[in-house]
């Protein structure tokens, strides 16, 4: 286990989801840190202001993009200007990613070379990488072609597993550790996800728990207009550890076991 004074939370800066009539509402982005790493995980519309007030974003070690819809991405434009315009000199920032990002926000501005210029577009490496003091783990989840979940832990102890946008519970398995705080997508809250649609609700939640055992369940990315508490009430029917709907502001200590 990681001891002595290491810590590591998680800011929930945007819990989205991809469209929302709450006034607080921002597309996913969540933060983790230790006292020396910090690694954000994807940065969705309307989360750079948030992303700003939780961390000088040039001091990041890295972003990690799960998949490439805008509500996971698109506030890297204001963080590319940022790191082009607002600071003494440019800085660049290191950001994982599926193939096709860069030129992706380089079309938004018809303008070839423009993410370049501040983020260092990256695939994702096999296997575990080191940033920092933490380690990086991706695997593929079943959304789009090339959609992953990412856990981010110290090298020795549990850590965080997000699973991104997720249409198969079962895909999140193999990164799940004993412990560690699982930040899962509820799309379709109590369910049932209709067919063809790529996410998860809360009864494949409480299946994936029931063999996963996490120490921890963190719901997130709820569909506008959904009941907020049915599916924290239906994951806590199979769970015994804590459950809940994260919010834009939360702060959560990842190494507070149960
Ligand atoms: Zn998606
Ligand atoms: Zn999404």
């Amino acid at each position: 286990m990681a001891g002595g004074d290491f810590s590591l939370e998680l800011v929930v800066l945007g819990a989205g989801p991809a469209w929302s009539d709450r006034r607080d509402a921002a597309g996913a982005a969540y933060l983790v840190q230790s006292k020396q790493t910090a690694i954000l995980l994807d940065l969705g519309q309307g989360s750079f202001p948030r992303l700003i007030a939780a961390i000088e974003p040039s001091t990041l070690d890295a972003v990690v993009i799960s998949h490439l819809h805008p509500d996971h991405f698109i506030d890297l434009v204001p963080l590319r200007h940022y790191l082009a315009y607002q600071l003494d000199e440019p800085r660049h920032v290191r950001v994982i990613a599926p193939a096709g990002l860069e030129s992706r926000i380089d079309a938004l501005h018809d303008r070839p070379g423009f993410t370049a210029e501040t983020l260092d577009c990256e695939p994702f490496a096999s296997g575990q990488a080191t940033i920092g003091d933490l380690t990086v783990e991706a695997r593929r989840v079943r959304h789009t072609a090339d959609s992953h979940a990412i856990r981010v832990a110290p090298l020795d102890g549990p850590g965080l597993v997000y699973s991104g946008d997720c249409g198969r519970a079962a895909d999140l398995l193999p990164l799940i550790r004993p412990g560690d705080t699982l930040l899962v997508e509820v799309s379709f809250g109590a369910g049932p996800v209709p067919s063809g649609s790529e996410h998860l609700d809360a009864p494949a939640i409480s299946e994936l728990v029931r063999s996963a055992r996490p120490g921890r369940v963190l719901l997130t990315h709820l569909q506008m207009g959904l009941d907020r508490a049915a599916p924290v009430q239906i994951v806590r029917e199979v769970f015994d550890g804590p459950v809940a709907l994260v919010e834009p502001g939360d702060i959560i200590d990842l190494m507070e076991q149960g």
